[in-house]
């Protein structure tokens, strides 16, 4: 029998998710070595081209293995029996990176293989179970663990140093002493919105895009993503559903702006309803958020599932 079983304070077994990038699979050196950076992310900010290396066919299946991946995977395996993989494609080439990933997978992990593997990146949604049992996360992205936590998951934070770390942690979610890593922003979950709805408040205004822009310097003075709002002439505000909508806070996708944003969680906490409701969001023909990144992060943490948006006017709309 296994110690989780032997102490369960949860009504339910949680699945255990292990995110793959940074967590198994070294996706970062190779990436910060190609430029002659020391962190990818720099990489990122200088460069527009990570997005193409990690397309090229052979990338993913070619990952190095993280030092302590064995050790975080044999440690969960004793803890609770089993493992499932919650895994980011990369977006402009989903197919491939999820063929690619599974293969890297079976190569390192063939015993103890994983009980399911998920590609997606909305990761967010698997927080929860039906009936309530939160499931448990371990990931390197710390957007990734608050969407998590927002849901009503239980996330880790992981490090490849900090292994057992992350195992001590996991063996506190499974006998329910588990700290939260992140303060669950409450101002937002305790006004737990009932579920926007097409008809809440939603003009077919039609803008120019020197409104638009107007709008969105009113919001951020030093706002620079004017190009692509320029490029359309005139613009609607709607109501889209977020999971419609990309924004780069999930590193792993490859945002066409290049964008690399350090979303300030005490900021996202202070969001309300108010102003997602009434600050539409800006995004482009491929949903592809241009401005309110912390709004539609605030959105996902606090389950919104439609959330007013301006995009470019097409005739057939
Ligand atoms: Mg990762």
């Amino acid at each position: 029998m296994k110690f989780f079983e032997l102490k369960n304070n949860l009504k339910a077994r949680p699945i255990i998710y292990i995110d793959m990038d940074g967590v198994l699979a070294d996706f970062f050196t190779p990436l910060a070595k190609h430029h002659g950076v020391s962190h990818w992310r720099k990489a990122r900010r200088i460069h527009d081209k990570v997005d193409k290396i990690a397309s090229k066919p052979g990338f993913f299946s070619h990952l190095k293995i993280l030092s302590n991946a064995k050790r975080l995977i044999t440690g969960v395996v004793k803890l609770a029996g089993y493992y499932s993989i919650l895994s980011s494609p990369l977006q402009a080439e989903v197919e491939q990176s999820s063929k690619e990933k599974s293969e890297w997978l079976q190569k390192h992990f063939k015993s103890p293989s994983p009980h399911s593997v998920l590609f997606d990146h909305e990761k967010f949604k698997y927080a929860r179970q039906a009936n309530g049992t939160p499931n448990i996360l371990i990931d390197d992205y710390d957007t990734n663990i608050y969407l998590w936590e927002a849901n009503g998951g239980i996330g880790i934070l992981y490090k490849n140093k900090k292994c057992d770390q992350a195992l001590r942690q996991l063996h506190d979610a499974l006998t329910g002493e588990f700290k939260h890593t992140y303060n669950v922003p409450l101002a937002i979950l305790q006004k737990k919105i009932e579920q926007a709805t097409e008809d809440v408040d939603v003009h077919k205004k039609l803008w120019t895009n020197r409104e638009v822009i107007k709008y969105v310097k009113s919001i951020h003075d030093d706002y620079k993503l004017t190009k692509p709002i320029l490029a359309h002439k005139t613009w609607i505000l709607k109501m889209i559903p977020t999971n419609e909508l990309s924004s780069p806070e999930h590193y792993d996708q490859d945002d066409p702006y290049r964008r690399v944003i350090d979303l300030d969680w005490d900021h996202i906490s202070d969001i309300t309803k108010h102003d997602i409701m009434n600050r539409p969001l800006v995004a482009d023909n491929e949903g592809w958020v241009l401005d309110g990144n912390h709004r539609i992060a605030a959105a996902r943490a606090a389950g919104i599932k439609l959330v007013p948006v301006l995009v470019p006017y097409i005739n057939n709309q």
